[in-house]
């Protein structure tokens, strides 16, 4: 059977993803002459999330394309910004990334999470049937064809897997507004109508400031706020100003 050889190359940002025999520049590789390009490089472990453009013998060039003899193939990662087609802009977190779900929520990002594990055919279609973003560590959930867009966090931090995803895809802040344990909307609390939610040393000390339209949940400046306000001060210096 003809076994079309090909040079591959990714770009830095994403060899980390490739198999390790593919890290360290272009490398030759036979293809079997039918499967297409988006196939070659997600056998290589790259899923299509991380991938922008395509380049083959340096022309832009689709997915679906069967790579032939000879050619050179370049691997570049997603721009960043990235844009996503239908906002508003909104996400979906697999079961591993509940602290990143609560720091997004914290500043105000739409992002829905469950912490059971639903399995992967139910994330995939709730991000279609919503149209989120996932974002997932699990290569093969990002590699299902039914979601609506996805991204790999790269990094096991919740630190470094915040400014990931507000770097890549530059969501509006908008701290302090949205519940951190259910996703649902703030509204001003009133210190009275809440009264019976809190207890007398709570009532006494700390300054209601909010409840969660969704779950009823009431918060107010106590003691873990200085700890978010550090959070929410770091991501707004760094990326509140790319609100769009
Ligand atoms: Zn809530």
């Amino acid at each position: 059977m003809n076994r079309p050889e090909i040079h591959i190359s990714f770009a830095p940002e994403i060899r980390p993803l490739a198999a390790p025999e593919r890290r360290a520049g272009r490398t030759a590789l036979a293809t079997d002459g039918s499967s297409t390009l988006g196939h070659v490089v997600e056998s290589l472990g790259v899923p299509l999330t991380e991938v922008g453009r395509l380049l083959v013998d340096g022309r832009e060039t689709p997915v679906s394309h069967v790579p032939r003899q000879g050619e050179t193939v370049e691997v570049c990662a997603v721009d960043r910004p990235q844009r996503v087609p239908g906002a508003p802009l909104s996400f979906l977190l697999d079961v591993h990334l509940g602290t990143l779900a609560r720091r997004l929520r914290l500043l105000g990002v739409d992002a829905a999470y469950e912490s059971e594990d639903i399995g992967d055919p139910a994330l995939a279609s709730q991000s279609a049937a919503q149209r989120r973003v996932l974002l997932s560590r699990d290569r093969g959930l990002l590699r299902r064809r039914e979601i609506w867009a996805g991204a790999f966090v790269y990094s096991d931090r919740p630190d470094e897997q915040l400014r990931d995803v507000l770097g890549r895809f530059a969501p509006p802040l908008a701290p302090w507004t949205r519940c951190t344990a259910c996703n649902g909307l703030l509204t001003d609390a009133d210190k009275e109508a809440v009264r019976e939610r809190l207890e007398h040393g709570t009532q006494r000390t700390y300054d209601v400031f909010a409840q969660c339209t969704a779950c009823e949940r009431v918060y107010w400046r106590g003691a873990h706020h200085a700890q978010l306000q550090e959070i929410v001060e770091r991501a707004m210096s760094e990326f509140g100003g790319a609100a769009v």
